[in-house]
């Protein structure tokens, strides 16, 4: 009989634990996944990447329509209205279709889901549903949940005050929503209820937007939200938020210090962070002790401090998202089955889904100068051809290279499909690129890429189109 009952256990079906499982059962591993949603897919799929995305991409097509943008294009509208049912349920539809295709691939993959919550018993043995499971290696794969904002209290289901979940499944537009923290959720949510007619207020603590972007890309990510018609409180905390009936109201003050004043709202989104999840998972059985900031520290390989248990994605240190989850996934089920696997955690691409939307990969321009002479070519898409034709005049991509080498060192875009173009900045910057190996790249004409090429070009002063 085998010592275990398998060879590894993944805890958590988000994009780190389902994809690492798949990958697992692929190498030989006899693999189980422990989950406590009634569906897979974790936080990406069921409240997070994937609803947002249909909301922003169906709340794009209603403003499109109902701002007149359309016009230009001989569609003649009559009177444009919003169904939010109808668009909500699209996005049931979108969450529901990629979810089942998980628990379609576990299947296919002889992937055994363990349906509950999964609590250490010892370092080999896991607590779901009542019973024990067994596993040579076992991952925490826990993800992350929203990080509550102290006196704020989150209630969902009332839709007043209420965190992503709450903002994904609002069932009216609010006539003004308040937005606590200008970073990724913030802006994208904050966004979708934008164009669907909702007042929006983004209150942030820091002077600028996005943290952990490019300084230029979060200067130019303001006039855009402003230009978009979002309020933005900058340097402005909030110190409390009381309910009246339908109505919020928020104290706020500057950040530095100074007078309070208070904003009236019908609805308060928390967006603030996100933090691991770790509680209810029996770590002090095993010994297993966090770090400073509530996460779970691993090595190379994703070890953690105790023999056979690993940890990836939102629960260990590093950026919170899917597709870092996702590589972490297949480089661990990769260590285990045969000691060798891969995540480049330098060239890890970000990109926050607006419209225009905001990507970057590598290092900043504060970041590079601090190590070093560099060299920064920047070239406006009001000059990109198809830009200009598609009447999407804002942003910018700026490249970061290295001064001696001409290495690339970064990539920052503000475009409409600036997700998309970050994409060859990142394989360029896998495979070690210099700004002159993308400026002699022949990119095909029109498109928005070539915008890469000219600010490639523009690193050693030669743009063409500006
Ligand atoms: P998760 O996806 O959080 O999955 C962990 C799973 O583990 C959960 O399903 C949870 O139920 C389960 N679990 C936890 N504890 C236990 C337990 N003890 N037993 C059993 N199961 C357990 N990232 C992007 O890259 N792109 C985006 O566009 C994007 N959009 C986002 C939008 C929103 C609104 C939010 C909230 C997040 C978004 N993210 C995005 C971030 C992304 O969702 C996360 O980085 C990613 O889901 C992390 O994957 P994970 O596998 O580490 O954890
Ligand atoms: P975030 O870290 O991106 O932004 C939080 C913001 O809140 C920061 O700007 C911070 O300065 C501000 N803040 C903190 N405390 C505050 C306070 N008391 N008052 C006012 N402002 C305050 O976090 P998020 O937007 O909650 O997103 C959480 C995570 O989810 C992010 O790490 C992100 O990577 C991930 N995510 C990614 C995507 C994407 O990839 N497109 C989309 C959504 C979420």
């Amino acid at each position: 009989m085998a010592e275990y009952d398998y060879d590894v256990i993944f805890i958590g079906a988000g994009p780190g634990g389902y994809v690492g499982a798949i990958r697992a059962a692929q190498l030989g591993l006899k693999t189980a996944c422990v989950e406590s949603r009634e569906t897979l897919g974790g936080t990406c799929l069921n409240v997070g990447c994937i609803p947002s995305k249909a909301l922003l991409h169906g709340s794009e097509k209603f403003a499109e329509a109902a701002g007149g943008a359309l016009a230009r294009y001989g569609v003649k509208l009559g009177k444009v209205e919003l169904d939010l049912a109808a668009l909500q349920a699209d996005k049931a539809d979108a969450v529901k279709g990629l979810t089942g295709g998980i628990e379609f691939l576990f299947r296919k993959n002889k992937v055994d889901w363990l349906k509950g919550t999964g609590t250490f018993k010892d370092a080999h043995t896991i607590t779901v549903a009542g019973k024990d499971y067994t596993a040579k290696e076992v991952v925490i794969a826990t993800g992350s949940s929203v990080t509550p904002l102290p006196g704020v209290e989150v209630d969902n289901d009332k839709g007043i005050i209420v965190d992503s979940t709450g903002a994904l499944a609002l069932s009216r537009v609010p006539d003004h929503l308040v937005v606590i923290g200008g970073g990724v959720i913030g802006l994208e949510m904050g966004s979708v209820w934008r164009r669907l007619g909702a007042k929006v207020t983004v209150v942030e603590f820091l002077d600028a937007l996005l943290p952990g972007m490019d300084g230029d890309v979060r200067k130019e990510a303001a006039k855009i939200f402003k230009k978009q018609g979002m309020e933005l409180k900058l340097g402005t905390k909030v110190t409390g938020v009381t309910v009246k009936g339908k109505k919020a109201t928020l104290t706020v003050e500057p950040a530095k210090g100074g007078a309070a004043e208070t904003i009236e709202a019908d609805c308060v989104l928390v967006a603030i962070g996100r933090r691991p999840n770790v509680a209810g998972l029996g770590l002090e059985n095993i010994g297993l002790e966090l770090n400073a900031r509530g996460q779970i520290d691993t090595g190379h390989d994703f070890r953690t401090s105790v023999d056979g248990v690993r940890a990836i994605g939102d629960v260990i240190p590093g950026p919170m998202l899917a597709h870092k989850a996702e590589d972490e996934g297949i480089a661990v089920a990769e260590y285990i089955a045969t000691g060798v696997g891969i995540v480049n955690h330098a060239v890890i691409p970000g990109v926050v889904y607006t419209n225009p939307e905001f990507a970057g990969v590598g290092l900043t321009e504060e970041q590079a100068r601090e190590l070093g002479e560099v060299k920064v070519g920047k070239f406006p898409m009001m000059a990109n051809s198809r830009a200009k034709t598609n009447h999407e005049p804002d942003g910018f991509v700026k490249v970061i290279a290295d001064a001696k080498t001409d290495k690339v060192l970064g990539v920052w875009a503000i475009a409409s499909v600036a997700g998309t173009m970050i994409a060859q900045a990142a394989q360029a910057m896998e495979f070690g690129a210099t700004s002159e190996d993308i400026a002699y790249t022949c990119h095909a004409h029109p498109t928005h890429s070539e915008a890469v090429k000219e600010a490639a070009m523009a690193v050693v002063g030669k743009p063409i189109h500006i």
